[in-house]
């Protein structure tokens, strides 16, 4: 177990602690407030991530195969065609990196690239998965279940949500599961050039709305769009600064 990963588990350790010892409805909000505002104080004076190296490194069909490696992760998900190849690709300067949803196979495991030889980009399935068998939604919800579940180094889950549409139910279960299961979230909104910046704000505000139904303390957000490179700084600062937390414990 190197320096890193000693950290972290510090830190998950102390907020589990803290977390067990309070009231069943305030523990929600505590799991957004805490992990999200430790791992969260945005320093946009600080230079901002360049990102120098980014290589593929393995698909995993199971947690157990991912790289044995301790490194930071961050792991993006959505709905299939919600704009996560496209994100990726943005966020690292690199248009072929993840595979569109156009290239069948790669989109059905979990896919690590290697940033700056410093953190995990994960690549997950999409959910929502419309054409395919009992069996294989099965398979694939064990496998990204298994990876957010049991994956140490996985940091920060980046729930993809298209800025386009209504609070959909299977967003809302995920994102719900997610923080019953303690995991630090964060959501963003994807492709923001296909509306004005007016219904973008009022989709954001309506997306806010919904989530306060359930939740006292909201995680944080971003809005991007891959045609536009809108919201790249934005998440790669969020990143940047976790690491960084991390790094210094
Ligand atoms: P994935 O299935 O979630 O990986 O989605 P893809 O990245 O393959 O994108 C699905 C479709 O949405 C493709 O036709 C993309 O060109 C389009 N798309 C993705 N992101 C954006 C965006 O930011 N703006 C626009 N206008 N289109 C996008």
């Amino acid at each position: 177990m190197n320096f890193r990963s000693e950290n972290l588990k510090i830190i998950w350790v102390f907020a589990h602690l803290l977390y067990k010892f309070l009231p069943l409805d305030k523990r929600k909000s505590f799991l957004l407030s805490s992990l999200n505002r430790n791992f969260c104080t945005f320093a946009h004076k600080n230079k901002k991530m360049e990102i120098k190296k980014a290589e593929f490194t393995l698909s995993a069909p199971m947690v157990s195969m991912c790289p044995k490696d301790t490194k930071p992760e961050y792991a993006f998900i959505g709905r299939s065609n919600v704009g996560k190849s496209s994100l990726i690709n943005m966020l690292t300067n690199n248009r072929k990196l993840a595979k569109t949803s156009a290239t069948p196979g790669k989109t059905l495991l979990i896919n690590h690239f290697i940033i700056n030889n410093e953190w995990y980009l994960v690549d997950l399935p999409g959910y929502g998965y419309a054409k395919r068998s009992k069996k294989e939604i099965n398979r694939l919800e064990q496998m990204i279940q298994g990876y957010i579940l049991q994956r140490e180094q996985l940091v920060n889950v980046f729930v993809l949500i298209d800025v386009r549409l209504e609070a959909q139910k299977i967003d809302l279960e995920f994102i719900q599961w997610l923080g019953e299961s303690s995991i630090p979230f964060a959501i963003v909104f994807t492709k923001a050039d296909k509306l004005t910046a007016n219904k973008v704000n009022a989709s954001v505000e309506a997306y806010k709305k919904v989530l306060s139904e359930t939740w006292e303390e909201l995680p944080p957000m971003f809005v991007t769009s891959s045609e536009k490179k809108q919201g790249r700084d934005e998440v790669l600062d969020y990143i940047e600064q976790i690491n960084k937390e991390i790094a210094n414990g």
